[in-house]
């Protein structure tokens, strides 16, 4: 044990789990060598030392599936470089389906880790028995087989990169617990302890179940919660074959490890139990908690019957151990959006042994660049909204995500706990008219309508879902007469003050030095030329902006903004997301309904396109934008919160005449991506360059250099205009009208994988799913070499011919949104 308790260092890791010693390893790696890692009791003796240590690599997301490859081929070698044994074994494993609809998702899995060469077998029940004679596979619909996933000791595992991390100079500190986190102008300072202060450039809160805690210390919002997590072990079983592969049944929620002689069998179920809410008990080290075999009983009567030589075995140890788990089931990385130098890297959603060896990696390659390696959106903490770290509210919902682990990841699919908690003035309004809701960011929002008669529930699968005629509807609706959409749940802030165009112009990669009452679309650039954001700026008055941006991004967007106000600027932001409701009228009737009941004149001379004006709708005020994300005449209604329902009943009793539908998001998804609109998060991320995604029309590099500087990533888009783009992202479309696209479906061309799909939605109007996806090209190549027919999409193994474009499929001069 190191003994001299420093006062300072570089950084400081709080939590000596698997994942705190991967970080402590990876930064070592990176040349950090005065990092100090504290642990208040034990390293491992939180749930690192209990975990099944099951090492698997297909995960539900391309870049989950990266970091968990890592962790593969770092554990591999991690006994020779470090001389401490991981128990590392690579036997494989096998995923096998009961259903058609699982099947469907492990094949399209299979072919989504094609695009960066992780090794997949899909399997025929017979060979599915052959990799594992023990399996009863008589309603075995096929398998995965991944030859390069295996099983680990995670104590040893977590004890090696620790060794590795010390032999570099990283100081750890057993018993030794933070009790408080010192902060100073926004960011942190150090950390407290019992055995005195360090002083500390960077923290990082690696405490597991802990997390939460630890990150209110810090005014860090963490949201986790621990569910009990259960296996057992049976006794030593006669002639078990030691080179079994871990074997998943996900429908019946079970993982089974061969364990020294012995079978380790774990399970997800639906319903979860929630644990330590009340907080956690002080001596807890080393700790399992009281077994529940009732609870376990169904799984394991499931069980015996999947493996009947389980029938024989007695069970030796039956465990019950905690574990974090978030809303979301993905876990916590990187920097607090609350405080600067603040990292995160917490609520492992029991696959962080597994997830430990990448995760460590991008956060340390994070902290050491100042800015993620690359897209980690998916487990980026600033994903995360207030709301999510009160404590009922999550238990509420970890009681449902630990059973998602091992769901159908069905596309679409909803949660059903912890809803309702946030709701537009018009939910009521909606739910009356059939409105089929889905969550993002905790907001309700209207998906899809159901007509009279119909009852508004997802009905999942992984083709056509219930609702698809309805959308369609929704979405000819708006192609050819009007649909409202409900979009209160965008993020509104308010940027005010003398400097708020100077802050904006350094922030914005396009010109927001306009008139009052023009509206920009824009990117926020990093210094690669990656795209941190992707919204509206509006100029309502000379020291006055809207940033307006997606419900989902409203904690990442308003952090980057803070960020960016220089201390000496006169400039404030403020969210005022609940003050305004968002009513969207969109289609080529928008015009004549909207005129009659409002005092503006709606003319394209007079309000044209990139407008927007204070007006009188019905009996309320309004503020009108013209824009679009659907690729018709429309304008979005900004209304106050409270006089939303009023304006709503306004424009619905005006609406039947010119064919008024309401519309859902799934709508204006399938609309905005036959005008190959771009996703945040999906199609444009602090990864993708400005240029190929095909944004270079709202960038521009020339305009007046601000008082804080150039705009952030200027240098990059020049640099990238005298190399050329390598790749570009085309808009697809299926030749044949049934498949349907979600994303991470692999682009061929040729013999070749090109690219994947980024999103996928069903183009109603244009009659086959549409993909949007990046292929690699040569600079200089344009609508020739790019576009054509000669692409293929996989999905679930089989290839589909595509046509690609440049331009979108859908109006592509964009004539109908200027009528
Ligand atoms: C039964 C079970 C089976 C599992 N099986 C698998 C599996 O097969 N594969 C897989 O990938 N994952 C598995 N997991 C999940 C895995 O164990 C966890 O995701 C992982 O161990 C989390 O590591 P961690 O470092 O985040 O947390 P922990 O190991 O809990 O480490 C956090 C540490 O922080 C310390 N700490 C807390 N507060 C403070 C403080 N104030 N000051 C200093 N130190 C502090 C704690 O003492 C603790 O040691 C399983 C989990 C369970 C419960």
């Amino acid at each position: 044990m190191d003994e001299t308790f420093p006062t300072h260092a570089r950084a400081v890791i709080i939590g000596g789990g698997v994942v705190g010693c991967s970080v402590a390893y990876h930064l070592a790696q990176l040349g950090w060598t005065d990092v100090v890692l504290l642990e208040r009791k034990q390293l491992t003796s939180g749930t690192t030392w209990h975990a099944a240590g099951l090492i698997g690599q297909l995960r539900a997301t391309l870049n989950l599936t990266r970091l968990a490859k890592y962790s593969a081929e770092l554990y591999l070698r991690l006994e020779a470089e470090t001389g401490e044994a991981t128990g590392f074994k690579q036997n494989g494993s096998l995923g096998v389906a009961l259903t058609k609809n699982r099947l469907e998702e492990l094949k399209r899995g299979a072919s989504m880790a094609k695009t960066f060469g992780l090794e997949v077998q899909v399997l025929t029940p017979e060979e599915c028995k052959g990799v594992y004679p023990l399996l009863d596979a008589r309603d075995v619909e096929g398998g995965v087989f991944l030859p390069k996933d295996g099983q680990a000791d995670p104590g040893n595992i977590a004890l090696a990169l620790a060794k590795g991390a010390r032999s570099k100079g990283v100081k750890i500190f057993e018993h030794t617990k933070v009790t408080g986190i010192r902060t100073k102008d926004g960011r942190v300072t150090g950390v407290v302890t019992g055995r005195g202060e360090i002083a500390a450039e960077v923290v990082v809160n690696c405490g597991g179940m802990w997390g939460r805690e630890i990150g209110r210390m810090a005014g860090v919002n963490v949201p986790l919660h621990a569910c009990e997590h259960f296996y057992v072990v049976t006794e030593p079983i006669e002639d078990l074959p030691r080179d079994l592969p871990v074997l998943r049944v996900p429908d019946e929620c079970t993982y089974y490890k061969e364990d020294a002689g012995k079978i380790l069998l774990g399970c997800f179920e639906p319903e979860a139990k929630p644990w330590g809410g009340e907080g956690i008990p002080e001596d807890f080290c080393f700790d399992q908690l009281p077994e529940d075999f009732a609870h376990f009983e169904p799984i394991l009567n499931r069980a015996v019957e999947r493996l009947p030589i389980l029938a024989k075995a007695g069970i030796r140890t039956f465990f019950n151990g905690p574990e974090s788990f978030t809303p979301d089931g993905r876990y916590l990385l990187g920097e607090a959006p609350e405080l600067k130098n603040f990292f995160v890297a917490c609520g492992f959603n029991s696959i962080g042994i597994q997830s430990a060896g990448g995760a460590g990696k991008a956060l340390a390659e994070w902290m050491d660049a100042g800015e993620p390696p690359f897209d980690l959106w998916d487990v980026d903490i600033r994903r995360l909204q207030p709301f999510q770290g009160n404590r009922r509210y999550l238990e509420m919902r970890v009681s449902e995500t630990l059973g998602l682990l091992y769901a159908d990841h069905f596309p679409y699919r909803q949660y059903a706990t912890a809803r309702g908690l946030r709701q537009s003035p018009l939910h009521e309004r909606l739910a009356e008219r059939g409105a089929c809701f889905g969550e993002t960011a905790g907001w309700e929002r209207a998906n899809w309508f159901a007509p009279p008669g119909v009852e508004p529930v997802y009905e999942y699968g992984w083709g056509r879902q219930n609702w698809f005629p309805y959308s369609a509807a929704e979405h000819r609706a708006v192609r050819s007469s009007v649909g409202l959409f409900d979009m209160s749940s965008f993020a509104k802030f308010r940027v005010e003050g003398p400097d708020a165009e100077a802050v904006l112009q350094r922030i914005c990669a396009n010109d927001v030095a306009v008139e009052p009452g023009r509206i920009v679309y824009t990117q926020w650039l990093n210094h690669r030329g990656g795209i941190e954001a992707d919204l509206t700026v509006t100029r309502l008055a000379e020291d006055s902006f809207l940033v307006v941006t997606a419900a989902a991004s409203a904690t990442r967007d308003l952090a980057w903004l803070k960020r960016h106000i220089p201390a000496e600027a006169r400039c404030a932001v403020v969210d005022v997301t609940s003050a305004e409701a968002v009513l969207c009228v969109m289609g080529p009737n928008a015009r004549a309904l909207l005129q009659p009941l409002v005092d503006t004149d709606l003319s394209n001379a007079a309000f044209p396109f990139g407008t927007a004006k204070a007006i009188e709708l019905g009996p309320v005020i309004a503020r009108a934008h013209r824009v679009t994300y659907v690729g018709e005449l429309g304008w979005e209604l900004y209304v106050p919160s409270e006089m939303a329902r009023a304006a709503f009943d306004a424009i619905l009793a005006a609406g039947d005449a010119h064919g008024l539908t309401l519309c859902g998001l799934h709508a204006l998804d399938s609309c905005r991506i036959e005008k190959a609109y771009r996703h945040f998060g999906h199609d444009v991320t602090d990864e993708d360059h400005v240029l190929e995604a095909g944004l270079g029309f709202a960038v521009k590099v020339d305009k007046p250099q601000s008082r804080f500087g150039a705009f952030i990533g200027r240098e990059a888009v020049l640099r990238k205009r005298d190399t050329g783009v390598t790749r570009r992202l085309l808009q697809f479309k299926l030749k044949r009208p049934e498949p349907m696209l979600y994303h991470n479906e692999p682009i061929w061309r040729g013999d070749r994988i090109v690219g994947r799909v980024t999103s996928g939605n069903y183009g109603h109007h244009l009659g086959a799913a549409i993909g949007l996806g990046y292929v690699a090209c040569a600079p200089g190549d344009g609508p020739e070499e790019l576009g054509g027919s000669d692409y293929e999409i996989e999905i679930a193994g089989e290839r589909f011919a595509a046509e690609a474009s440049l331009k979108p499929f859908y109006d592509p001069q964009g004539s109908r949104v200027r009528m």
